[in-house]
């Protein structure tokens, strides 16, 4: 059976721990799109760990991790986590990459940071890992395969031809270095010598364990929000981040997805730039910042303070619906113990009509938050593992939020750790 695991939000929600306890059970973990500018947190016996292109189950024996065809591939970076992982004694991974993944290129890192640069104040805030200029080459059809590097010819014609092309963006747009084709074929020899014992056909060998019934997560990255069709447009990433994409990502039929378990957190936060319309500032958002998550909440991968918000409704029920939710993991809920009260945001007001659907960015521009305040229940709710433990306040905001997104919260997350999980 497959399960996919996804974000309703902005990133984010927690989805690398709700994989990392739900890959217990499970065979297979897929990565199917996104690339290393995200990142995942995950707290287990061998510490704490941010992955940013490992699926999360790289630390069970029994899984087997791959990286999906809709995957950014930053060939480097994907062997400096499997050595920092390694480093600190978790067992070498069973990692299979898809022979149809995309490699990101040390060009397209380049062109990121360029990018943002030249744009200056109007920057998207991207993590400059290069995923707009790799996902714009493969949708222009310039970008390089896993299964190119194995083919010279292919190789050394592609590179020719596309490197002309990006020394003239280098040299009159950005008036920076150009690339050497000698040094980059170099490189990209190297990477496929990397790879060589990780490709695989992926669709295939998905194929065989779903006839022989194994359990399957797919792995999201940030969150309906960020969605390029569905999100914020255009603050937004560059690759789909709804479990309906899993199927093309992952390769396999879409009807085998069976179970769609949403990550939603308690309570808001983003990164990079775009519309947030339930965002808190000043000290209120600096301690819900310093107590958020595990030990705050910081990019996973930059490091960079989120931005932060109370828990939003309308945003939560449009991104749960896009993602086609059988169920929510509500996340991170033991944070909000220190409240006397929690403001929750349960409807937009735009043009002075309230609505609570999701609008398009124009509309977005334009919303301001509608506030219910919820009685909060100020202790300290984790090591709880039965629903009916949770005090009273809790329990109702919980069923509140439930109420409001319409769509089961059926696994209560309070801690970080892999166990930290209540089912109801
Ligand atoms: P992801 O990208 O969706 O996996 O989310 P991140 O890893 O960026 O952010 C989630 C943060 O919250 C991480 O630091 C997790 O360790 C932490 N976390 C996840 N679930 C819980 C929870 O229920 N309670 C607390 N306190 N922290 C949690």
């Amino acid at each position: 059976m497959v399960t996919a695991v996804v974000g309703a939000n902005w990133g984010d929600e927690g989805k690398g721990k709700i994989t990392d306890t739900l890959a217990e059970k499970a065979d297979i973990i897929v990565r199917f799109q996104g690339g290393a500018n995200a990142g995942h947190t995950i707290v287990n016996d061998y510490g704490k760990f941010a992955l940013h292109t490992l699926p999360s189950g790289v630390f069970y024996g029994h899984t087997t991790s791959i990286i999906g065809n809709g995957v950014a591939l930053d060939i480097p970076k994907l062997f400096n986590e499997i050595k920092s992982i390694t480093d600190k004694g978790v067992p070498t991974p069973k990692i299979l990459v898809s022979d149809r993944a995309q490699i990101v290129m040390p060009y397209h890192v380049l062109f990121d940071q360029y990018e943002e640069e030249r744009l200056g104040k109007k920057s998207f805030g991207s993590t400059k890992s290069g995923i707009a200029p790799f996902y714009s080459d493969k949708y222009a059809k310039i970008g390089f395969q896993v299964s190119e590097l194995f083919d010279e010819d292919v190789l050394t014609e592609k590179v020719d031809r596309i490197v002309d092309m990006k020394n003239i963006m280098l040299e009159h747009m950005y008036h920076k270095p150009t690339i050497d084709k000698k040094e980059l074929l170099d490189t990209l020899h190297e990477y496929r010598d990397m790879v060589a014992p990780y490709k695989c056909d992926v669709s295939k060998f998905l194929w065989d364990a779903i006839k022989d019934g194994k359990q399957i997560l797919l792995e999201g990255q940030l969150g309906t929000l960020k969605d390029p069709d569905h999100g914020i447009y255009p603050m937004v990433t560059s690759s789909s981040t709804l479990a309906a994409y899993g199927a093309i990502g992952a390769g396999i039929p879409p009807y085998e997805i069976k179970k769609i378990v949403t990550v939603v957190k308690a309570y808001s936060s983003a990164v990079g730039a775009g519309d947030f319309v339930s965002e808190i500032f000043g000290d209120e958002a600096d301690e819900l910042r310093r107590r958020g998550g595990d030990g705050g909440e910081f990019g996973a991968t930059t490091g960079r303070p989120r931005r932060m918000g109370w828990f939003d409704c309308v945003a939560s029920k449009y991104g749960c619906r896009m993602q086609g939710t059988t169920d929510v993991a509500f996340t991170v809920l033991d944070v909000l113990g220190y409240l006397d009260e929690i403001p929750v945001c349960v409807g937009y007001e735009i043009d002075g009509e309230v609505t609570t659907d999701f609008p398009v960015t124009p509309l977005l521009n334009k919303a301001k938050p509608v506030y219910k305040v919820l009685p909060g229940w100020k202790t300290d709710i984790r090591g709880i593992k039965k629903y009916e433990d949770l005090p009273e306040n809790c329990r109702k905001y919980i069923e509140f939020v439930e109420e409001q997104i319409g769509f089961p919260i059926t696994m209560v997350s309070n801690g970080p750790g892999r166990h930290d999980i209540i089912y109801r």
